[in-house]
């Protein structure tokens, strides 16, 4: 059954009413028009009665009169003077008959000249009685009242008179009373009738006008509120209602209205909490999230296509690890400043966004017709805006991004898995050396899949004699002897083959498979360098997280102790950004491992932010200028500065200086020059078994250098 508002509601009680209201007038008007009736049928009764009551009266003191008067004519049996009195008794009004009749009920005369029944026994229906009557006697039918009365002497019966009274004029004269009687009875009744009639239409004509004036004032307004409320229920907060009753109606759609304008405010500040990032002031994921679902709707079909850049910031943890947090959300701001600006001229008019996904994490939109191209630019143009340093606190912060790339409909078509391949490029950019861009392509997806599967295999790898530490021979610059070596870990996979370290030790680390990982290369080395000429020195690298950990200096004094090495062979390689966690800590740890006689040395040194002036506070014994200085040494005069001040810095501190990554005899001419103590590079020698290292170290002309030693 349909739901009934309130309107049909009130029109059925109105109808109900008005249909009770129809009924008792109706009832009403019935009854009188009854009583009417009555009253008449009443009315011709009495008067009736009374005319007939009236008419034998008349008739009785007639027929007496006639009985007096006819006495001696019918006992002298004078028939002349009996029609005398006969035909005066006729001539009066209503008179119908006069019969006089002897004593055997004979007619004796009429009133008539000739009499025409004289001597006939009377045989009418009256006859019977007016014969045998001893007074006057009434007798009547519908036309006539009969009155008969015996004529007497005496005792002695002589006859009769009977006189016929006609109804007729009586009846007309009750006729027409009755008439008029009945006549203003119809009259009194058609205007009741009308009375009603008009009533009725009131009644009617208010009950429209109720119904009316409920509609507007109660319906309209509650279907206006509702009709809001569904608004608001859709998600469309902002309803215009006002009014101007002073009414509780008025106050409701006012209180409403108000209502409204509150939840549409805190709808807003919602959305803006929900859907900004508060710290670039750009949209967030959320937000981001409803954008592309609105593009991709919009372009389904149309063959336009959409890209995704996703920009992952390299290393940003190191920020906020030593430069602190605050320094981490400038650099942010200020990152987040430049890839809206190159989105903005790669777009080259065309719709385009970026968003923070969080962390260090950006996604930009692109649209366009050679939106391919577009994203290729505004990813160069990223990467070529991070070649300028950041300044964060009086201090420059180089910043590298990696950049995934996917688009829209080539790679996938929903919003979902869209994100996910950007993701997926991204971090293939990351594997990739980092600091660059890719497009998405299916065979990553393979790839990333290998990346979790990793994790899993790489537990028990070392068990199972998958990993393999190699030595990366360390050559002194002055003399050109190698001095001693770097370890470094390889995973041979037993599907993939050769795992790089900078796959899989991001995953150990991540895991914390660092830590058993870390003592068991710490251990190899110490063994493997036992056997290795007095004097030469084994290089281990010790992860943030090894340092962090706590118990690194206990680890070494076991090892040690274990082996028996001389606790000057051995050198551990931390990186800046390790020591720079928790400086008060480190500087403790890294004093008493020094205690001991174990050499310090800073790994990647350059890549950090912590500037020259931090040697002063770290109690290290070398660093090693990373590589990618030494790559660009020979092209770019700003590292070639930077690395002679690093040199010149170290050596006022008394800090040995180590090359890494010398691929070329420039370079090695050019670090010498410069005053570099030592080197290290696939020019020297590439990463070798313990036993080539021996070897090598024995007798360096043994070994080839250059491109053709074996290794990585
Ligand atoms: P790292 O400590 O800076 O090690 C030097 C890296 O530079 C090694 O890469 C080495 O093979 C590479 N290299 C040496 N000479 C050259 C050269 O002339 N050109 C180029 N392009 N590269 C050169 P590898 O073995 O892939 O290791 C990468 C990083 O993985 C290492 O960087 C180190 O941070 C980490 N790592 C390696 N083994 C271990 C380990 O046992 N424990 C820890 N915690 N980290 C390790
Ligand atoms: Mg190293
Ligand atoms: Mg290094």
């Amino acid at each position: 059954m349909m739901p009934r508002g309130l309107h049909q509601r009130f029109l059925l009680a109105m109808a109900a009413t008005l249909a009770v209201a129809l009924l008792v007038l109706g009832a009403a008007w019935v009854q009188q028009r009854e009583s009417h009736r009555e009253i008449a049928a009443l009315s011709r009764g009495s008067l009736q009665e009374l005319a007939l009551g009236a008419l034998r009266g008349r008739g009785e003191a007639m027929a007496s009169l006639l009985a007096d008067a006819l006495t001696n004519p019918v006992y002298y049996f004078d028939l002349l003077a009996v029609g005398e009195i006969a035909r005066s008794a006729l001539a009066q009004r209503d008179v119908a008959y006069v019969l006089v009749f002897d004593a055997e009920g004979r007619i004796l005369h009429d009133g008539s000249p000739d009499i025409p029944g004289f001597g006939q026994p009377m045989q009418d229906a009256f006859a019977f009685e007016a014969v045998g009557t001893s007074g006057a006697h009434a007798q009547w039918s519908e036309q006539v009242v009969d009155v008969s009365h015996p004529i007497q002497i005496g005792d002695e019966r002589l006859g009769g008179v009977r006189i016929g009274l006609s109804l007729a004029g009586p009846m007309r004269i009750e006729a027409e009373a009755v008439a008029a009687l009945e006549g203003r009875a119809r009259q009194a009744s058609e205007r009741s009738l009308l009375l009603l009639a008009v009533l009725f239409t009131l009644l009617v004509a208010v009950g429209l006008a109720l119904t009316h004036l409920v509609s507007r004032a109660l319906v309209r307004p509650i279907r206006d509120l509702a009709a809001a409320a569904r608004a608001m229920e859709a998600g469309q907060y902002r309803v215009q209602l006002t009014s101007e009753r002073q009414d509780e109606i008025g106050e409701l759609i006012r209180a409403f209205g108000r209502m409204s304008e509150s939840v549409d405010r805190h709808d807003r500040d919602i959305r803006r909490i929900a859907y900004g990032d508060s710290l670039t002031g750009l949209p967030n994921r959320l937000a981001f999230r409803e954008l592309l679902d609105g593009e991709l709707n919009q372009r389904k079909g149309s063959g336009e296509g959409l890209a995704l850049l996703f920009v992952d910031l390299d290393d940003f943890k190191r920020i906020n690890d030593t430069l602190g947090h605050d320094a981490g959300d400038e650099v942010l701001a200020q990152f987040a400043e430049r890839i809206r600006h190159c989105v903005e001229i790669a777009a080259r008019g065309q719709t385009s966004r970026v968003a923070r996904f969080g962390g260090d994490e950006f996604v930009a939109l692109l649209t366009g017709a050679e939106v391919r191209d577009a994203a290729a630019h505004a990813a160069e143009g990223i990467l070529t805006e991070l070649q300028h340093p950041v300044q964060v606190h009086g201090r420059q912060v180089f910043l590298g991004a990696s950049v995934g790339i996917t688009l829209f409909p080539d790679d996938a078509t929903s919003s979902a898995v869209l994100l996910k391949n950007g993701d997926i490029a991204m971090y293939q950019a990351k594997v990739a050396g980092k600091n660059c861009y890719r497009f998405y392509s299916k065979a990553m997806d393979q790839a990333v899949e290998r990346q979790v599967q990793l994790e899993g295999e790489l537990r028990g790898a070392w068990e199972r004699g998958e990993l393999q530490v190699l030595y990366q021979p360390i050559v002194a610059l002055e003399s050109g002897q190698p001095l001693g070596a770097e370890a470094l870990l390889r995973w041979q996979h037993p599907r993939l083959g050769a795992v790089p370290p900078s796959v899989f030790i991001d995953v150990a680390e991540q895991t914390g498979l660092i830590d058993a990982l870390g003592q068991a290369v710490l251990a190899r080395a110490c063994a493997d360098a036992l056997r290795w000429p007095d004097g030469s020195f084994v290089s281990v690298n010790v992860s943030a997280r090894q340092l962090r950990a706590g118990d690194l200096a206990e680890q070494v004094r076991r090892v040690l102790d274990d082996t028996r090495l001389e606790p000057s062979r051995l050198h551990l390689e931390l990186t800046e950004t390790a020591v720079l966690g928790d400086e008060a800590q480190a500087i403790a740890l890294l004093a008493r491992l020094r205690a001991m006689g174990v050499r310090i040395w800073l790994d990647d040194f350059g890549t950090g932010f912590s500037g020259l002036s931090h040697l002063r506070r770290v109690p290290v014994d070398g660093v090693k200028i990373d590589r990618s200085f030494i790559a660009d040494m020979l092209r770019d005069p700003d590292d070639l500065a930077l690395t002679s001040a690093i040199i010149a810095m170290a050596h006022s501190l008394g800090i040995t200086v180590t090359g890494e990554g010398v691929e070329a005899q420039g370079q090695l001419d050019m670090l010498r020059e410069r005053g570099c103590d030592h080197a290290q590079g696939f020019w020297l020698g590439r990463p070798m078994s313990t036993t080539e290292l021996a070897l090598h170290l024995n007798d360096p002309a043994s070994r080839p250098t250059g491109a053709m030693t074996s290794g990585t």
